[in-house]
């Protein structure tokens, strides 16, 4: 049976299946780049949290996790590039190997913002991992060192990525039929 969600999905972007792949292939990218160096992994909400859980078990290595929310201050017609911070990480990061989980990046204005923030505090190397990217739309000088899949210029939801705070529980990657953003 179609489940209340499947209903409004237009097409599947990115199947259950082939990110699993993808994460496995991740996980092992990672272990290679930093085994024996005790990596931070940094979540950054809300979207990435399910990509962070499957990540973090792809990868066998002592490590640990922390979680930071930002948004970024936007209005209808300028995006400001701005960001806030709303919960911040609750430990020194000095000396560190930081591994920056994130779902998507689309204008680089998050990625930037913390990459610039987190060299700051004086991590000793940051690492930008994130689920997807939209190459399209950047407007800041940011690209990551691990991408998992890179999708065309439009709005997906699921697995972590939200419309109006929902979709994040689907298990894959869609795009959502335009009836749905006028209800
Ligand atoms: P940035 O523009 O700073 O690179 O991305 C900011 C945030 O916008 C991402 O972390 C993500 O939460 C959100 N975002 C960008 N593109 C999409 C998209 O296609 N779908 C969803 N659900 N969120 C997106
Ligand atoms: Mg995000």
């Amino acid at each position: 049976m179609r489940s209340e969600m499947e209903n409004d999905i237009l097409k599947v972007l990115v199947t259950e299946e082939e990110i699993k792949a993808r994460i496995a292939e991740m996980g092992d990218a990672l272990y290679e780049k930093f085994q024996g160096k005790d990596p931070l992994f940094l979540s950054v909400l809300k979207g990435s949290f399910v990509f962070m859980a499957d990540l973090v078990r792809a990868c066998q290595l002592k490590s640990d996790v922390e979680f930071i929310a930002v948004s970024s201050y936007e209005n209808a017609t300028v995006s400001s590039g701005r960001v806030k911070i709303n919960h911040d990480i609750q430990q020194d990061i000095t000396g560190r190997h930081l591994i920056i989980v994130e779902d998507i990046l689309d204008s680089g204005n998050t990625l930037a913002f913390l990459r610039d923030y987190f060299k700051a505090k004086g991590a000793a190397s940051i690492t930008i991992v994130t689920l997807l990217d939209k190459p399209s739309r950047r407007t800041k000088a940011v690209t990551a060192d691990l991408a998992g899949f890179v999708v065309p210029d439009e709005f997906v939801v699921g697995y972590g990525l939200d419309y109006c705070q929902q979709y994040r529980n689907m298990p894959y990657i869609g795009v959502l039929k335009p009836e749905v953003y006028s209800k």
